[in-house]
């Protein structure tokens, strides 16, 4: 599996391009900002992008969704849990003083037990509110990694004080469903380093008992 990792926008969040190498479709995670650049690797790799997937719908992870998709026709997939956070994209652009993006469609809603396929490559989303009510991760259990969100970093957990956060509901995802997954699974959080479960079950110190 191709997986590239390009940090976007002010904020850095972590876009994942991910692409099966024999069929060429590819799925982008997070096109938060600068979209050429998303381009770019795509046209580098020589993927066609069949899914633009939303782990939440902060400003920082959705604000180029609906320029991607202008520019390659792939659809937008999120959980319609964030649906009201999704309308406020303009108040939430004056929290972090990025251009507002205007008005982002989804296409198709996912949850829990939603299987996604590029090529010969499927992953599942896990529904983990918490950072938003309409959290979700991504996970590939062939290669064993998860791509999730602001949910969980290395050695953090996502912030719950923004509206739709919850504390309660975060730790419950981390520890009913996050930490349900193997220790060598590799984690890519939403911004910041990558690290594993068994790292993080191990040492963060928001997940200790
Ligand atoms: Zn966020």
């Amino acid at each position: 599996m191709i997986h590239k990792i390009f940090p976007v926008g002010p904020l850095q969040c972590n876009c994942s391009v991910l692409g099966d190498e024999q069929t060429h479709e590819a799925m982008v995670i997070d096109p938060g900002d600068q979209v050429e650049g998303i381009l770019d690797i795509l046209r580098r790799e020589g993927l066609a992008l069949k899914q633009i997937v939303i782990t939440h719908a902060h400003i920082d992870h959705v604000g180029g969704a609906m320029k991607l998709k202008a520019a390659t026709g792939a659809p937008i997939l999120m959980n319609q849990n964030d649906d009201a956070l999704l309308k406020m994209l303009d108040v939430q652009a004056t929290w972090v003083g990025m251009k507002p993006p205007g008005v982002v469609k989804v296409d198709e809603a996912v949850h829990t037990g939603s299987m996604l396929k590029i090529g010969r490559i499927s992953s599942n989303v896990i529904h983990t509110p918490g950072h938003t009510e309409g959290s979700i991760c991504v996970y590939f259990p062939e290669q064993k990694k998860l791509i999730a969100g602001d949910t969980l970093f290395a050695g953090s957990i996502g912030r719950t004080d923004l509206p739709g956060g919850s504390t309660e509901k975060i730790m419950r995802s981390l520890h009913t469903q996050v930490l349900a997954l193997p220790d060598d699974t590799e984690v890519v959080p939403g911004h910041g380093p990558t690290t594993t479960i068994g790292e993080e079950r191990e040492t963060n110190p928001f997940l200790q008992k």
